[in-house]
């Protein structure tokens, strides 16, 4: 392990290398330990150079990209973790754009809308990173991101680059072949066509609006018809839940009025033949 931590040192600077780092802060729920090393890099060949040292020394090695879809054991992570940064998204022709793994979703929209490249500009808002985009196949409206994929760059646990079309990525619902593999994602290429920056702007600012936490206000009245509707038996597990919740939260603040509502307790066992 000091061999380890010595060839780290040498290959990005005595600075750059973490150890004990704590990861909960780089990510979305900020729970979860430390781990044992932490290098960021900032291209694809600092993370293959990372990743050969840690082949060597035989260290287990985790990639962490946004954060936003990780849930760190207390425990920690043992081994290194690489955290890709920085990196660019460039153009390969007219129909084609190559993003590294650590450039965000948000960057990435960002620079196709800036770019006049129609495609991506519904995934805006989508938190995180190519890399794990891929990894995971994120979908918005129920369009996964592979429809987009014309192909990637991955390095295989033994070191090896290769270049793989879409079709050999075993997409599927939340699923790439990198989760069984262990390949690490270098970039991804997307197929793009000409698009008007305008108009893809307002696709953007749509899918950003759906994703936005929004306070609406409703009278007495409303608020006693979607309870008592959206309760019901009927009703998603999901939605009657939120339904109750609003009952519930009328009722204490107002007591005298929780007798109006004729909602459909969600604790209750529910008679599946009702819905
Ligand atoms: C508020 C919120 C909204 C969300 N909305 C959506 C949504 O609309 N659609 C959707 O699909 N998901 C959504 N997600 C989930 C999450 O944003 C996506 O799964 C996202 O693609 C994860 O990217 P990340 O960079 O944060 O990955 P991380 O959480 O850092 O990592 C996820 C996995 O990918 C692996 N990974 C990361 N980079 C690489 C790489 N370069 N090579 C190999 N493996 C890698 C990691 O090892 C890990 O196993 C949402 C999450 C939150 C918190």
């Amino acid at each position: 392990m000091s061999d380890f931590a010595g060839a780290m040192r040498s290959a990005f600077g005595p600075e750059r290398l973490r150890s004990r780092a704590p990861l909960a802060p780089l990510t979305t729920f900020r729970v979860g330990g430390p781990a044992d090393w932490l290098i960021e890099t900032r291209n694809s060949d600092e993370i293959e150079r990372a990743l050969s040292i840690a082949r060597a020394a035989s260290v287990r090695v985790t990639i962490l990209g946004g954060g936003s879809n990780v849930l760190v054991a207390d425990s920690g992570v043992r081994g290194l973790v690489i955290r890709p940064r920085g990196g660019e998204v460039r153009a390969i022709d007219d129909c084609r754009i190559r993003a590294d793994a650590a450039v965000t979703i948000n960057g990435l929209v960002r620079w196709t809308i800036n770019h006049g490249r129609a495609g991506l500009e519904a995934w805006a808002g989508t938190p995180g990173t190519v890399g794990g985009a891929i990894f995971g196949n994120a979908h918005f409206a129920g369009r996964p991101i592979a429809d987009v994929v014309t192909g990637v760059t991955l390095v295989s646990p033994e070191g090896a680059q290769s270049e793989v079309p879409a079709s050999a990525m075993a997409f599927g619902y939340d699923r790439s072949r990198l989760q069984q593999s262990g390949e690490v994602l270098l970039s991804a290429d997307f197929r793009v066509s000409a698009g008007d920056p305008a108009a893809l702007r307002a696709i953007a600012r749509q899918s950003l609006a759906f994703r936005k936490r929004t306070l609406f206000k409703m009278d007495f009245a409303e608020a006693v018809y979607i309870s008592e509707l959206r309760s019901g038996a009927a009703g998603h597990f999901s939605y009657r839940n939120v339904a109750y919740a609003m009952y519930e939260e009328v009722a204490r603040k107002h007591p005298a009025l929780a007798k109006y509502f004729r909602v459909t307790d969600v604790r209750e066992p529910i008679d599946l033949l009702k819905r």
